[in-house]
């Protein structure tokens, strides 16, 4: 994928931490831009932004099973979780594998916190979630409880058991969430069929525009779960999301879910670009972990981690010859800092620190494959020889850490 807003070639590797617009979006978002009304509006003008909006939020809706009344359009997936976390739950239940963006209100939440543990191969530890109900049975309609749980981790792409959890968290009348932020239009979902309350999504993340997202409150909520709005003030968005709606990025949105969802079908090919790319990262370089490899994963995510070689100063190298990618555990300010997800499933420092993320998407080719590995591989033969087995010799201090690196290593 050349280009990316930057002269010369690029080549992009970065999709789960913004994907590139779209051509549908673009095009919807800039015929939006030139419509004049406001959607709550009688006349004409008026009736056409109101158009635009109801057609998005249908399209939203399709791609997770939901119905257009159950979308609510807000400014990302952080305003979304914030939302959810926002009102008071007897007890929320989470794990560290959440984004920050839900991480931080959980954090912030009123009420009691359960931390669920992670098991190493990145899900969540469904017994564990079952004995912590145990522990303090709930009584359907009247627990107000909730469990956060994301369909997919932005790190290492690994899935979560959402069903199982949600069936277990529906025997106990407790609510559920997921942040579906990176899922969506990468693996087919149905928030009815799953049973979940509350779903988030951003635009970004499929080839929309940045800033605009949604809460899918479903309607088949109990009582116990309805959200007061976000924002009181002009009654958009049946009264949920107070102030004028954002027709462009929504008319964006709209169209990036229904590319999507078309392109689910393109997924096989991603994958195969995926298992390529780790092939030949592991010939480049044996020694090389990925991590999350024995969970179900996102086709689209790697998380490799290299001994003797630092992430923050790799990301910076490819940067230079072109290639984007993330440092596997970068944090908002795009330095390298303590991965919770990667704690959180036993890896050790050292392979924490190595870990790198690539992502990659609809415009992703053999060509971008092809630039990363010339990168790499130049880099990686500077390797100073002494550092190659640094992953083992670090593990072999702490016996717990290693098992699970060697785990990980063995993953393939
Ligand atoms: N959840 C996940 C899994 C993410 O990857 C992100 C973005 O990085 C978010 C939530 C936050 O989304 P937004 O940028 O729309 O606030």
């Amino acid at each position: 994928m050349a280009g990316g807003g930057m002269s010369g070639t690029r080549t992009y590797l970065d999709y789960n931490a913004s994907a590139p617009l779209r051509p549908e979006a673009r095009a919807a978002f800039v015929a939006a831009l030139d419509v004049a009304g406001n959607p709550s509006s009688v006349h004409a003008e008026g009736r056409a932004a109101r158009a635009i909006v109801e057609a998005a939020r249908e399209q939203v809706a399709t791609l997770v099973g939901a119905k257009p009344s159950e979308v609510v359009f807000t400014s990302g997936a952080t305003e979304s979780s914030n939302w959810v976390l926002r009102r008071s739950w007897q007890t929320v239940y989470y794990s560290d594998v959440e984004h920050a963006a839900v991480r931080a209100p959980c954090l912030a939440a009123s009420g009691r916190l359960v931390r669920l543990e992670v098991c190493a191969d990145g899900t969540v530890d469904v017994g564990g979630f079952a004995a912590a109900l145990a522990e303090r049975p709930t009584v359907p309609g009247q627990s107000h409880g909730l469990i956060v749980v994301q369909a997919a981790n932005n790190e290492t792409g690994v899935l979560q058991p959402v069903a199982a959890i949600a069936d277990l968290a529906r025997a106990h009348g407790i609510s559920v969430f997921s942040d579906a932020v990176q899922a969506a239009g990468r693996i087919p979902l149905d928030m009815t069929e799953l049973g979940l309350d509350f779903v988030s999504l951003s635009a970004h993340k499929i080839g929309g525009p940045k800033g605009i997202g949604a809460l899918v409150i479903g309607d088949g909520t109990s009582g116990d779960a309805v959200l007061p709005p976000m924002l009181i003030g002009g009654g958009q968005e049946r009264r949920r999301r107070g102030g004028t709606e954002n027709v462009a990025a929504i008319a964006g949105f709209g169209a990036a879910a229904a590319a999507a969802l078309r392109d689910l079908a393109d997924m096989k090919r991603l994958a195969a670009l995926r298992d390529r790319l780790e092939r030949d990262v592991l010939r480049i370089a044996p020694d090389t972990v990925v991590i999350g490899a024995r969970a179900p994963r996102l086709a689209n995510t790697t998380a490799l981690a290299l001994g003797g070689v630092s992430a923050d100063r790799l990301v910076i190298a490819l940067d230079l010859d072109g290639v984007a990618i993330s440092a596997g555990s970068a944090c908002a300010s795009g330095k390298v800092g303590q991965s919770q997800v990667l704690a959180a499933m036993g890896v050790a420092d050292v392979i924490a620190k190595s870990a790198i993320r690539l992502s990659l998407g609809h415009a992703t080719t053999e060509a971008d494959i092809d630039a990363f590995l010339a990168s790499f591989a130049r880099h990686v033969a500077r390797r100073p020889a002494a550092n190659r087995s640094d992953t083992e010799r670090t593990s072999d201090a702490a016996p717990q850490a290693r098992a699970r690196s060697m785990t990980l290593a063995g993953e393939r």
